[in-house]
């Protein structure tokens, strides 16, 4: 066996086998041998001679003659080793067990800050905004005097909200009985389309729903009902710490910053007119009834956009949802204004519809004019929003009214005349008609039949109209046309 490995050895010197192969049939050859002196160590044998390695004794005939110091030659093992294959480095790729999907990242992608949808490329992103978010806004000039002011007669006097038509849906019999002689109108929907609709509608308006009055029977919609607390109270505690304020027109200017932080799109400030707050008030769910007077001296007026693909689907649910939505986001907005004033040490009043009429406060406050469809048209989103208000004693400096032509547009474009489904609207000219006692005395203007106007939403089964929003120019998403 030690021949052996001296053959092995010389070998290995020669080059005819690698060091790896020595090593390898060296270990086995080690092994043997260890196997070998175990069996003679367990063999029955005659006493040791420990001097026996000069001479021929068993223990030597265990050792060769070449170890024993005998010049012997090595013999020749009986089998013949088999040439080891050359050493070929294995491939990085195979030497790994599992190979990782490499990551695939998309490329870069830019998306619409408006509505989040994604393009590949900026010019992508630019073509979409200019066409479907952004819109052209007219000039406009500041005027000393509303422009509603050259139409108002000495006839013109504070407005009864029991009079308004969503009151006398509660308490006028006549009008009642009218509206229990509508026919509901047939509707396209399928019944899945209707059971949905009718959900949009149903979240949509929840936060007023919910908590806009915590009334019982309060279901949104109204704003505030007295005494029964919500987003729109009137009492919750004003901080006994007071900001001072010596720049009232830097305050208006953080104010108008803290409303637009809280969702308002609009923001316009003007003095209370009187002529504006409602003679009394009157709680549809209550029934309560009663002078109102307001003893605060400013109104930070909001306008809240509608979304323009919901109102154009009008009249149909989309639309109503848009609606009841900002219904509810009146109650988020105005109230989180009113709070955050009332942490300011300033008594503020949040207020949805009730209190005073919106249109003529918001045209005080400089946000934009009256349309012939009897609602407040704005240059930036036409009669496209919704409005709500704080009322405040907080120093603020006021708005002045804007002009940007509407009362000579108007007196020709008749878009929302002719969309309208009730024929409510007028086509004529201005005049001191009054279609019922929902129409305010004394102003020369297109009087709109609002009550024809809720007759039809009534038979339009669960949903109201925007018929005349949508249709009129100035609410288009861009206006190619200006
Ligand atoms: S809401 Fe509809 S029914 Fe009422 S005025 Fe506008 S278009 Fe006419
Ligand atoms: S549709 Fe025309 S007429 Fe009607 S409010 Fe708009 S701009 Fe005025």
């Amino acid at each position: 066996m030690f021949g052996e490995i001296n053959r092995l050895l010389k070998e290995l010197q020669q080059g005819r086998i690698s060091r790896r192969g020595f090593i390898r049939y060296a270990t086995l050859l080690g092994l043997s041998l260890g196997a070998a002196e175990a069996l003679a160590a367990c063999a029955p044998s005659p006493t040791p001679k420990t001097t026996a390695i000069a001479g021929p004794t068993e223990t030597a005939t265990l050792i060769p003659s070449y170890i024993a110091g005998e010049d012997a030659e090595v013999p020749t093992p009986e089998w013949e080793p088999t040439p080891l294959p050359p050493m070929t480095p294995t491939p990085t790729a195979t030497r790994l067990k599992a190979t990782p999907t490499p990551v695939m990242w998309e490329p870069a992608m830019w998306a619409c800050p408006s509505c989040a949808e994604r393009f590949s490329t900026q010019e992508e992103l630019v073509k979409h905004i200019l066409a479907q978010h952004a819109r052209k806004i007219p000039g406009a000039r500041r005027v000393d005097k509303p422009t509603y002011a050259p139409y108002l007669t000495d006839k013109v006097a504070r407005f009864d909200q029991r009079n308004t038509v969503f009151s006398r849906v509660m308490w006028d019999k006549d009008y009642q009985e009218q509206i229990s002689k509508v026919t509901l109108r047939q509707r396209r929907e399928t019944p899945e389309e209707m059971i949905k609709g009718r959900a949009l509608v149903a979240g949509a308006i929840y936060v007023d729903d919910a908590v806009g009055s915590l009334v019982p029977n309060y279901r949104g919609y109204s704003g505030h009902v007295r005494g029964y607390g919500g987003l729109y109270d009137w009492d919750d505690a004003v901080s006994p710490e007071r900001l001072p304020v010596e720049d009232t027109s830097a305050m208006a200017e953080h104010i108008k910053a803290v409303a637009r932080f809280y969702g308002a799109d609009l923001v316009g400030i003007c003095a209370i007119n009187p002529l504006w707050v409602y003679s009394h008030y009157y709680d549809r769910e209550t029934g309560a009834y009663g002078e109102l007077e307001i003893p605060y001296k400013y109104a930070i007026v909001m306008g809240l956009e509608m979304d323009f693909a919901s109102i154009r689907k009008s009249p149909g649910f989309p639309a109503s949802a848009a609606t009841a939505l900002i219904y509810s986001k009146m109650a988020e907005v105005s109230s989180k204004l009113a709070k955050y004033i009332r942490a300011l040490g300033y008594e503020a009043v949040p207020s949805g519809n009730d209190t005073t009429q919106n249109i003529p406060l918001a045209i005080d406050a400089g946000l934009g004019e009256i349309g012939r469809l009897g609602l407040l048209l704005t240059p930036e989103f036409g009669p496209r929003q919704r409005l709500c208000k704080v009322l405040t004693n907080l120093p603020l400096a006021t708005d002045k009214p804007i002009d940007f032509g509407m009362q000579r547009f108007c007196e020709t474009c008749l878009f929302c005349a002719h969309a309208c489904p009730a024929k409510a609207i007028p086509f004529g000219e201005r005049s001191l008609e009054q279609t019922s006692i929902s129409n305010r005395p004394g102003i020369l203007r297109w009087t709109v039949n609002v009550g024809n106007c809720y007759l039809f939403w009534r038979s339009n089964g669960g949903t109201d109209c925007s018929n005349c929003i949508a249709a009129c120019p100035w609410a288009q998403q861009n206006r190619p046309w200006l």
